[in-house]
């Protein structure tokens, strides 16, 4: 059976969306930037437990270093 994409962005962990192999994009809050998340190193990091959404907040931006980002989507991977 194929991963099901992700119904509420909000209530998705970290578990949840390595499980679908789904990617993460991230936009930063300060800058804009918008790209997709490490999601493996956040997962070994954080927990299979924790929320993308809150993954977002402490995500650290490779553009302008601010941290402070919102999730704007999960895609399916390249491929599919
Ligand atoms: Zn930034």
């Amino acid at each position: 059976m194929p991963p099901q994409p992700p119904a509420d962005l909000s209530t998705i962990t970290l578990g949840e969306l390595l499980r679908t192999n789904y990617a993460l994009i991230v936009r930063c809050a300060a800058c804009g930037h918008t790209g997709p998340a490490d999601v493996l190193t956040a997962y070994r990091r954080h927990g299979a437990a924790a929320r993308v959404t809150a993954l977002a907040e402490r995500l650290r931006c490779t553009r302008c270093d601010g941290r402070g980002g919102v999730v704007v989507s999960i895609t399916p991977p390249a491929g599919l």
